[in-house]
């Protein structure tokens, strides 16, 4: 429990068996990522249920984020599946062509002719393959290849510098949206939105099919990082979507824009998901490369929410072992990482009388050295508030609702806990809390806590009271009437 960095694992073949899926929980996965690239709705039902199942077993929330494909712009298929491109050959990427080879290939997205120019330089399958374009006539793009390779059936294509005008949200993810509600996922991402607007629509349509979901915004548009402010502002998290972000503004601005994201997102009270090749070399390998520890670790101490695998969960030799590396990194570099709050703090602007309550909590809980705070809570706002400023105290949320349970599982440093309510009178309710704690073995007889709850008990976005107790010092209020 006492790792605060939270680690997304994404699910494919390599993480199906029940008993993998068990073992990876048990090493420290907080949240799945069910990845709407690949497989049939009924396939993402199925992970789902098991994901419920194993976690149960396991004894540990863990949460569900459903990961929405978005306009990946793709080439077709080729004859022999794939093909091999020689420097200097010439190329056509032709919107007609159903069945691609050496000379030509197909487009999943038909309209691309008609948004890429002369002297543009396309990118194919992440960048390995650059084409420079000479001319565009009707459905067909005239290239020459800068960098060769081979280039296999679907591999996605990027124009560097952005500009593509396919939505963000096309009708195949409109339908896995009503498949994420169905299963009743925790997140949804939006691959490639440019605009607020694309966040706004996505909020929408999880809501109209009876989801609650929060929204992540997938960083990975020149235009989503121009319009950065007014993304996060629409969402309730982003994802630094680092694979195709970096071939969109090219590789070595991403590091310092995933310092940025993380810090605007936790300014504006708001997750950050940092992904893709954290440990890429676990894939065949049992241990991960220096440079990938290294990857981990600023993560962290950037302060991203959670750090995230792809295909060394979803396809890699080595699920199990990526996560208990990945854990361990985490919280080593957690040892290192700076209590700022003092300094944080003067910059807090907050009105609400909970959010007060749950910045008065972590203040006191700094200064007084306590060993944990207990938020009890119905929405997971106060945990959120909490989590957003870095006051190096564990925040346990005890919430009576599963679904605000894994809902929480993404928030750094807050460990969420069921906590069923059995009363409706306060200083019951936090015996019960603090007896709670007990149990976990989070505390024990003489430790002090913080404790937040509101009043009248059960109102979500009620929290308006901030007790101090030591643990162990006063007799249940009204003995003999607790559940
Ligand atoms: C990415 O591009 O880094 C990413 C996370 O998106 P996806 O894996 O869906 O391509």
């Amino acid at each position: 429990m006492s790792r605060h960095t939270k680690i997304v694992a994404t699910l494919g073949p390599a993480s199906s068996d029940p008993q993998v899926l068990e073992r990876m929980i048990r090493a420290g996965v907080d949240v799945v990522r069910l990845n709407f690239s690949h497989g049939k709705p009924e396939d993402h039902v199925a992970r789902a249920t098991a994901v419920r199942e194993a976690a149960a077993r396991v004894g540990r929330p863990v949460g569900i984020l459903a990961d929405l494909q978005g306009p990946k712009i793709r080439v077709g298929r080729f004859a022999d599946g794939k093909v091999t491109l020689e420097k200097g050959a010439r190329f056509v990427l032709d919107a007609n062509c159903t069945l691609g080879d050496v000379e030509r290939a197909g487009l999943d997205y038909k309209d691309l002719p008609r948004d890429v120019r002369n002297g543009d330089v396309l990118l194919l399958d992440d960048g390995r393959i650059v084409l420079d374009v000479e001319r565009v006539q009707g459905a067909e793009i005239f290239t020459v290849v800068r960098h060769g390779g081979e280039l296999s059936n679907n591999k996605g294509i990027n124009r560097q510098g952005g500009g593509l005008s396919a939505p963000a949200l096309t009708a195949k993810d409109m339908d896995d949206i009503r498949t994420a509600a169905s299963i009743g996922a925790d997140y949804l991402a939006v691959s490639f939105p440019k605009s607020a607007a694309d966040m706004y629509m996505a909020k929408q349509l999880i809501s109209a099919a009876g989801g609650h979901a929060l929204t992540i915004a997938k960083i990975e548009r020149v235009e989503a990082v121009a319009a950065l402010e007014e993304i996060i502002e629409a969402s309730d998290g982003v994802m630094v979507a680092r694979g195709d972000l970096a071939v969109e503004v090219g590789d070595a601005a991403v590091p310092a824009l995933q310092k940025r994201m993380i810090r605007m997102a936790r300014e504006n009270n708001k997750l950050a998901i940092t992904a893709t090749q954290m440990m890429e070399s676990m894939i065949v390998s049992p241990v991960p490369t220096r440079a990938e520890v290294s990857d981990v670790a600023n993560a962290v101490l950037d302060g991203t929410d959670a750090v995230m695998l792809s295909a060394e969960t979803a396809a890699g030799k080595y699920p199990v072992e990526t996560i208990e590396s990945m854990a361990r990194i985490c919280l080593e570099a957690e040892k290192s990482a700076e209590v700022t709050l003092d300094r944080e703090f003067l910059d807090r602007i907050f009105t609400r009388i909970d959010q007060s309550i749950a910045m008065a909590a972590i203040w006191t809980a700094h200064h007084l050295k306590v060993k944990a705070i207990a938020a009890l809570t119905e929405s997971g706002s106060t945990a959120l508030w909490m989590s957003r400023l870095n006051c190096g105290v564990p925040v346990y949320a005890l919430t009576p609702l599963p679904a605000a349970q894994t809902k929480m599982c993404l928030y750094r440093e807050v460990y969420p806990l069921l906590m069923k309510q059995t009363h409706t009178d306060r200083d019951l309710l936090l015996y019960d809390a603090e007896q709670l704690l007990i149990e976990a073995g989070v505390v024990e007889k003489g430790d002090l806590i913080v404790l937040t709850i509101g009043e009248p008990i059960g109102t979500p976005g009620g929290t308006n009271t901030l007790k101090i107790v030591r643990v162990g010092e006063h007799l249940p209020p009204a003995a003999g009437s607790l559940a």
